[in-house]
This record gives C-alpha cells, structure tokens and sequence, in this order.
C-alpha cells in the first residue's frame, strides 16, 4: 500500500507545475498558495536542505528552525518596513484568537471603541465584551454594505485602543487608508484577508494582525505587528500563549510554535518579494478586482454588487446573479457552470447569499480574466434563453 502511494505520487501531475492540474481557486480562505511555494514545500518535506528531515519533524529549537522563523519575520518586516520599535510575533489561535488576546492584552482602561463594519469586527466585539466595556463608535447595522461616515464617529475618550477590520471577508467591505483617530488612541486593525496585498503605513497603528491563510500560507499561524509601548498592559488572567509580553520575550517560542505554517508564510513572503513586492501585490490585486466588478457594472443588472463602490474590497467580490424569483436558479447554474470550468469555492457565504469571487495574491490575472470572460459569456447566454 505504502509502496504503491509512492509510486504513484509522481503521475499526479502536481510534480510537473501543471497549473492546468489545478482548480482555479477563488477561495475565501483557506485559500490558494502560489504552485512555486507548494513545489518547494514537496521538494523539502523529507528532507531540509540535507538534514534528512522535514521541517514538522524537527526541534522547534534548531538552528535550521531559528533561520526559518527568522527569515520570515525580516521577510515581514522588509515588504511592510516594519519601524524598530514594533515587535512581530507568530501566534496560534487564528484571527479569532486575536479576538480575545487583543482585549485581555491592551484594554487597561477597561473599555475599547469598535467600529463595526462586518460579520468579523462584529465576532470581535463579542469577544471583547467579555473582558471589558465596548464601546459602538458606529451604530449597530446587519447591512454591511459600507462604512460609516468618519464625521459621524464617536469616540470615547477613555478608550484603550480603536478596533476595526481592515477588510470585511464577508461582507466585501475594504478600508481605502488608515482610519485616523484623535487623542492619540492606539490603532488595532484585522488585516487576515488583506495582509500583504498592499503597502500599509505601520506606524499609524498600534496593533496589526492577520491569519496567513489568506494571503500568504496555511492556517495555524497569525502574525502580530505590535509597538512595544504597549506591551506589559495585559490583564492577570490573560494565557501565556498569548500574552503579548511573553511571547516577544521569547521571541514566539514560549511554546511549540507551528513551526510548519511559519515555514509555509516564510516561502509565501519570499515568492512575495520575488515578484515584486507589496507594489505589485497591490497592482495586481486592483487589475483583478477591476476586471470583475468592471463586467458587474458593464451587465446592466444581471450583476449586482451591493457595496459601496468607495469600500468595495480588492480580495472579495460579494456578488449576485440575475434577479427576481429566477435568481436561485440562475445562481445555481452559474456554480454548476463554473465548477465545469474548474472554478471553484464561488459560492457567497451563508449569511450573505449568491456569490463571492476571492482573489488572494496567488489568485492570478489569467485565472482572474477567465472568470470574468466566463460572468460575460454566462450572461449572454442567459438572456439569449430567456428572448427564446
Ligand atoms: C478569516 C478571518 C478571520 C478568522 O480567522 P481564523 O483563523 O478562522 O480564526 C478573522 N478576521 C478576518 C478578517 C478573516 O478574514
């Protein structure tokens, strides 16, 4: 059996950099790794540069495991020019983890403005809850299809920090810049579903993170881009694991970090910087997103997008098709077209409904393109059967 599976790992085609083996991948995440990084995790997985095993089997304290942790926090540092006075920690929990660690890590004054703007800031808000006094800066929606004026914002002038998500996965809903914020309150952002896809001014925050399987890997590790001055203001009860302090004093390894997901972001970073850094990320990632919303707003309705065009997201494209009492049934051929053209995970989330196109960094312009030569094809046709 064990011998057979070996044989035939090589006929699987993976081997050969066919992308055409591949689904074309719109995930919302986990989501799509670049062919290059996947090829260099199989070429290593037995064997690291000649250590005669692979990188989940050894010493999270080795040499080789130190260069790799490394490596990816100067890769980190490099493409977002991380200020020296900002630590980066690889942490487990998920975005989700944030959730909590960030109040049980920085809200000593006992409350926190949050600017809700999507299902993930509002999972953020209830986790906060639990630790201290939340404040609404915006008030409460469940149609989050923009945000909120900034004029209209209210602050609290005792607020350990303001909350928001850099870019709703859900609901499409991106930030354009840096919310700015009076009486110097610290800037915490979710950026899971738009980490490295585009330059960021790290000192206007105070708190950054983002899970990797968006943008750059596997689940199972988030990074933290945390200013040291707020370090050492967590809460008694606040885990080890995720204590800000403690894992900067050991440089994320206070426990087993997942050694493998840091390896996996660390090749994410490098083919990163290899083509082109977070300006080509950033072309690239404008280039996708046009081409689909530009045949949303060329298709006289048979697409719709309900966001604000000002906040529309570059990563995910909630959108619906057709409309009135056909509308399920249109969707679902289009799922069931598409999935014949290889394109995969399309469809929107449960809350949301109809479809949702993510285009993650490894998501390229060729794959981009023939989803949308696909949007306009599938709506010819259709409202070529429905004349017939
Ligand atoms: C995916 C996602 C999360 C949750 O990440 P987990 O790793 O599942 O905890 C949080 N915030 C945003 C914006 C996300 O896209």
């Amino acid at each position: 059996m064990y011998a057979n599976a070996c044989q035939e790992a090589p006929a699987n085609g993976l081997k050969s950099g066919i992308s055409g083996e591949r689904a074309i991948n719109f995930s919302p995440g986990p989501a799509k790794i670049p062919d290059e990084v996947l090829h260099i995790v199989q070429e290593e997985l037995l064997n690291y540069h000649g250590q005669g095993l692979g990188v989940m089997e050894m010493s999270h304290r080795s040499k080789e495991f130190e260069e790799i942790i490394l490596g990816a926090e100067k890769s980190v540092r490099d493409l977002l020019n991380v200020p020296e006075n900002y630590k980066v920690l690889f942490l487990q929990g998920g975005g989700a983890g944030q959730f909590a660690a960030v109040p049980l890590n920085l809200m000593h004054t006992g409350s926190a403005d949050y600017l809700v703007t999507g299902s993930w800031s509002q999972s953020a808000v209830k986790e906060a809850e639990k630790y201290g006094k939340v404040n609404w800066v915006a008030p409460k929606s469940d149609k989050f299809v923009s945000i909120p004026d900034a004029s209209t914002w209210k602050h609290s002038p005792d607020a350990s920090y303001f909350y928001h998500c850099s870019n709703e996965t859900v609901h499409g809903v991106e930030f354009p810049e840096t919310p700015s914020v009076p009486n110097n309150t610290p800037v915490v952002a979710d950026i899971s579903s738009n980490f490295m896809s585009r330059k960021l001014d790290v000192s206007k925050y105070g708190l950054l993170f983002g899970g990797a399987q968006k943008n750059v890997g596997g689940a199972g590790v988030t990074a933290v881009i945390v200013r040291d001055d707020l370090l050492g203001k967590s809460r008694k009860e606040c885990p080890s694991v995720i204590d800000y302090k403690v894992q900067s004093a050991n440089s994320s390894l206070y426990n087993t970090p997942p050694c493998f997901n840091i390896y996996v972001m660390g090749l994410c970073l490098n083919w990163i910087q290899k083509h082109g850094g977070l300006d080509a990320m950033e072309d690239l990632s404008r280039q996708k997103s046009s081409l689909i919303y530009d045949v949303i707003d060329r298709s006289n309705g048979f697409y719709s997008a309900p966001v604000d065009r000002r906040y529309r997201s570059r990563m995910n494209i909630p959108f619906r098709v057709g409309t009135g009492a056909d509308q399920e049934r249109v969707e679902k051929e289009f799922l069931h077209e598409a999935q014949k053209l290889r394109m995969v995970s399309l469809k929107g989330h449960r809350s949301v409904g109809g479809m949702r196109a993510s285009l993650y960094n490894a998501v390229t312009v060729e794959e981009t393109r023939m989803l949308a030569d696909f949007m306009e094809e599938f709506r010819d046709r259709s409202l070529d059967e429905q004349k017939a």
